[in-house]
């Protein structure tokens, strides 16, 4: 199930701090040109070099963090061997020093390196959020990366004398929204109360289910309400569908639909909304099948290839699925957020560049992190918030995604539009939707998102 580990080679401080300083130039408006680095290089900007021999190696946790202070947030500090001194000491020569090796901080979150190195996965096959640093340090609704970057900021803003300014949206807007919908399932809203009423002996009310469901189209084959509902907001949807609808070796089950069938009366609820592939269960391991689902679906439209890309049930296997996504050409992916707690999977609340240990690069695609999905809220196996605890619940998480000028992606799924979903349905995504529009957010799609970026 979980594939070796290839072959990789020592990921060098050099290494490190380009990719991180990319990073971080992409997060604020026009960076001036400022040394920073380790001390061998004599940088306006000194980073303390705390990693010592971690990234010649293959571990996936390196020492647990210290909890320092920064303008009233605790934050998680990895690779701090001082915590006696100062996190940022600015010197009056134009000069700053930052006592803690942030570079190999945000290198080891943004880049997924505790996922790549662990052999822990779970029963779909994905890294556990149980498994991860974010659990055991309780930071997962806290972007540490943009944290770690503030600080860098800080400093530079010091040196240069200069203040910088976190990248804006369309409009000026100071973050970005960005609405998505994985269509798992068309026309099975009747299989729940038909279940109910045949459990509870009530066979004409059975019956009843059984004859709407032959005669009336069902509560779930509801995306023309889905894109006007989004539209209310002056909003856009991406609909990311599944073109396989056999269930997987294991009996997990993929659409509901044919595609093939439903598409041209899909095409139609959808108008002019962006489409991307919801790539079906086990091609995140195999390029062969992904490609397949890739062809089903553009063939669907006049050849045209989705942009973008989210795996059902959020499967990824980070020794691979980035591999398959650079290679087969895709503009971005939007898997990246754990199925069992809403937050950041890494840290970081911007679209960013994975990092290929293999080649020790960036990839080409971007990854425009998942924040929330609707499930994870409330279900047997992730959270059990009730609906008024949703919007309270995921409200810190919006105000720091606005603070860092990021991209709030929310996945709600088409079911979750049916009125009788009381949990996690219509309601709550209204409040939550609501709340963004009331902030000013940009809302955009995930095309405008890879071209505001790259
Ligand atoms: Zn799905």
């Amino acid at each position: 199930m979980l594939p070796p580990l290839p072959v990789v080679s020592p990921v060098s401080a050099e290494i490190r701090l380009t990719y991180v300083l990319r990073h971080f130039r992409q997060a604020y408006q026009a960076v001036p040109v400022v040394s920073i680095g380790y001390a061998s290089q004599q940088p306006q900007v000194e980073i303390a070099d705390c990693a010592g021999s971690f990234f010649a190696e293959q571990q996936p946790y390196p020492a647990p963090p210290n909890v320092r202070e920064w303008q009233g947030r605790q934050l998680p500090i990895f690779f701090d061997s001082s915590p006696e001194k100062l996190l940022l000491e600015l010197l009056p020569n134009g000069r700053a020093y930052i006592h803690a090796d942030l570079i190999s901080a945000a290198f080891y979150l943004l880049s997924g390196w505790q996922e790549y190195f662990s052999d822990e996965r779970d029963r779909h096959g994905r890294f556990p959020y149980s498994a991860s640093m974010q659990y055991r340090y309780g930071f997962v609704a806290v972007p540490v990366v943009n944290y770690y970057f503030d600080i860098l900021k800080t400093a530079v803003e010091h040196v240069t004398g200069q203040p910088l300014h976190p990248r804006c949206w369309a409009n000026g807007a100071s973050f970005a929204t960005f609405v998505t919908h994985d269509i798992d399932e068309l026309r099975s809203a009747w299989k729940t109360p038909a279940k109910a009423a045949l459990r509870s002996g009530n066979l004409l009310k059975f019956g009843w289910q059984l004859w709407r469901h032959f005669t009336r189209p069902d509560a779930w084959n509801n995306l023309e309400l889905v894109q006007q509902t989004v539209a209310e907001y002056g909003a856009k949807s991406t609909f990311f569908f599944l073109p396989e609808h056999r269930k997987s070796a294991n009996g997990t089950p993929n659409a509901d639909y044919n595609i093939r069938q439903k598409w041209p009366q899909l095409a139609a609820a959808i108008g002019g909304s962006e489409v991307g592939l919801h790539a079906s269960l086990g091609t995140a391991q195999h390029g062969g099948r992904l490609k397949r689902d890739e062809h089903r679906l553009q063939h669907l439209r006049n050849d045209v290839k989705a942009y973008g890309i989210r795996f059902h049930y959020l499967q990824w296997e980070p020794r691979i699925t980035p591999f398959l996504l650079h290679t087969l050409l895709y503009e971005y992916d939007s898997t990246l957020g754990f199925a069992e707690h809403f937050g950041f999977r890494n840290s970081y609340c911007l679209p960013f560049q994975l990092f290929d240990f293999t080649t020790c690069k960036s990839f080409d695609f971007l990854e425009i992190p998942l924040n929330v999905m609707d499930a994870t809220l409330h279900h047997p196996n992730y959270l059990q918030l009730a609906p008024e605890q949703i919007l309270p619940a995921l409200q810190p998480m919006f105000q720091e995604i606005e603070r860092f000028g990021g991209v709030c992606t929310l996945l709600w799924h088409n079911d979750h539009f049916d009125p009788a979903n009381e949990t996690t349905g219509p309601r709550q995504f209204a409040e939550l939707m609501q709340y963004l529009h009331s902030r000013n957010t940009a809302f955009v799609n995930g095309y405008d998102i890879w071209e505001a970026v790259m």
